[in-house]
């Protein structure tokens, strides 16, 4: 898989070399992390023969996404469960087109996605159908995210960054990450720092760390200083990001380089992907 080096003086003044490993452009429409998330999910959707699968998300979602095409490839119905009110937008038509049949509900009845009551009422209303977290945050998407690192030369690295969502991709880096290792998750989530509590229930070590600090104001909101750096990056690298997650995830880091809390490391950085997701700035 492609790994982008990024140059720019900040870099050289601080000793540090930043390499990106390009999950955005592992397939066109199931980009990134989600796909290590879906795949044994799905496996186990055909070994089960399922009829298809069922997931949770925003009406921005790019589990959702990666989701309803991955269903419309491997022949598995899909539904989505979608958070509050029903909005049209690129990505829940593009959902719909490849098949996806979207159920809208209130945020408080979102909220009981992980209540046995509520997942057996969607089990009867949803009969064969394998139901997966909200961001394919179960074990089989930890597995999943255990096998990114496969795709470089991991001993090149120092530091191991990811932006962190539900912390299923981070759960899965931290497992296959060398000993000596530090892995730095960015939170794209106001108030972070329950993450870290989500992510000791999967591991014993100690080698990461949350940084908690850029989240722009939460979940997919952003601000012009966040857009300049993305349209600065685009325009002096050649490089894409998405504003919800690696835009923030990118951003602290160069911010750690230059509050010299970051120097003299080779620093790999995981591009997600999720760039679907920037048809909402528009
Ligand atoms: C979903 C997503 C994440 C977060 O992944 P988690 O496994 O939920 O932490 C990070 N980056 C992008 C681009 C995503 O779409």
């Amino acid at each position: 898989m492609k790994v982008s080096s990024v140059h720019n003086s900040l870099l050289n003044s601080k000793h540090c070399s930043l390499d990106l490993l390009r999950l955005d452009q592992l397939h066109p429409e199931i980009s990134g992390n989600k796909w290590f998330k879906l795949k044994y999910n799905i496996e186990q959707a055909l070994n089960e023969n399922k009829k298809g699968l069922l997931s949770f998300g925003g009406a921005y979602s790019n589990h959702l996404h990666a989701l309803a095409f991955a269903g419309k490839e491997f022949s598995l119905e899909t539904v989505g469960i979608i958070r509050g009110e029903k909005v049209i937008n690129d990505t829940l038509s593009d959902c719909e087109r490849w098949g996806m049949k979207l159920h809208t509900i209130t945020r408080s009845e979102y909220r009981q996605k992980y209540e046995p009551e509520f997942l057996h009422q969607l089990s009867d209303q949803f009969p064969g159908y394998l139901i997966i977290p909200e961001g394919g945050n179960n074990e089989a998407g930890i597995r999943g995210c255990a096998e990114i690192l496969n795709h470089v030369a991991l001993n090149r690295y120092d530091i191991i960054a990811c932006a962190v969502g539900t912390g299923a991709t981070f759960t899965g880096l931290l497992q296959s990450a060398l000993p000596q290792q530090k892995l730095l998750g960015f939170t794209a989530v106001k108030n972070g720092g329950y993450l870290s509590e989500e992510i000791r229930k999967h591991t014993q070590q100690t080698n990461w760390e949350l940084i908690t600090e850029y989240h722009f104001g939460g979940f997919a909101k952003s601000d012009p200083g966040l857009l300049r750096f993305m349209q600065q990056l685009k325009a002096d690298n050649d490089l894409q990001l998405d504003f919800i997650y690696t835009a923030k995830m990118m951003f602290g880091l160069f911010d750690l380089m230059k509050n010299g809390q970051l120097s003299n490391q080779r620093v790999l950085a995981i591009h997600t992907g999720g760039l679907q997701g920037n048809r909402s700035l528009i």
